[in-house]
């Protein structure tokens, strides 16, 4: 009986080792690197290049907003167009609480995973719906006001008491990008023309 136990014992040890050789993926960033710096990934705001927030830790600027910056803020002013960084499918365009107006561009082809790209603070009017595969350098939405109204559940005001299009001090992009939903540093994967 004991023999048949570490029989067992052992198929079960092999039986993971195999599983996390072949499913556990190891430096998942290495050939995204790879991927931005083949010039596959397009600058988001074509014609804005100034960053206002930086990714990582902060000050929050306003209430609600983040402590860590799960993104960069690039100063493109209200109406501006923001374009496709690749070839994807829009798989959210909506509000989504602190983002306010918020298209999510999601990326599923790449060999290690799936990348996540979001246009956060967008114009209400949104040009994209959920589903529509969209290609690299398509104009897929505009920098959205400072104030939106007439949206339910709606959380965020400024000083004044007007509601705001999510955590947001004025017009910009909120630009964040999500590796297998882990949020990285999208200026380690963007070239600034
Ligand atoms: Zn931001």
């Amino acid at each position: 009986m004991l023999k048949y136990f570490y029989q067992f014992i052992l198929i079960l040890t092999i039986f993971t080792i195999l599983i996390c050789i072949f499913f556990i993926p190891t430096n998942s960033n290495i050939k995204i690197i790879d991927y931005a710096e083949n010039g596959e990934l397009l600058w988001p705001s074509p014609g804005f290049y100034g960053i206002n927030s930086y990714y990582g830790r902060r000050h929050a600027p306003t209430a609600g907003a983040s402590t860590f910056h799960k993104g960069v803020d690039i100063a493109a002013p209200q109406g501006s167009e923001y374009v496709a960084v690749t070839n994807g499918t829009i798989t959210f365009a909506g509000f989504l609480g602190g983002g306010g107006y918020t298209v999510t561009l999601t990326d599923e082809n790449k060999e290690n995973g799936e990348i996540k790209y979001s246009y956060c603070h967008s114009d209400p009017n949104l040009i994209v719906s959920v589903g529509q595969k969209v290609v690299k350098g398509q104009v897929i939405g505009k920098v959205g006001p400072k104030n939106v109204y007439g949206v339910v559940g709606n959380r965020y005001f400024d000083s004044n008491g007007n509601p705001t299009n999510g955590a947001t001090t004025g017009p910009h992009l909120h630009f964040g990008m999500r590796v297998n939903n882990e949020y990285v540093n999208p200026l380690n994967y963007l070239k600034r023309k």
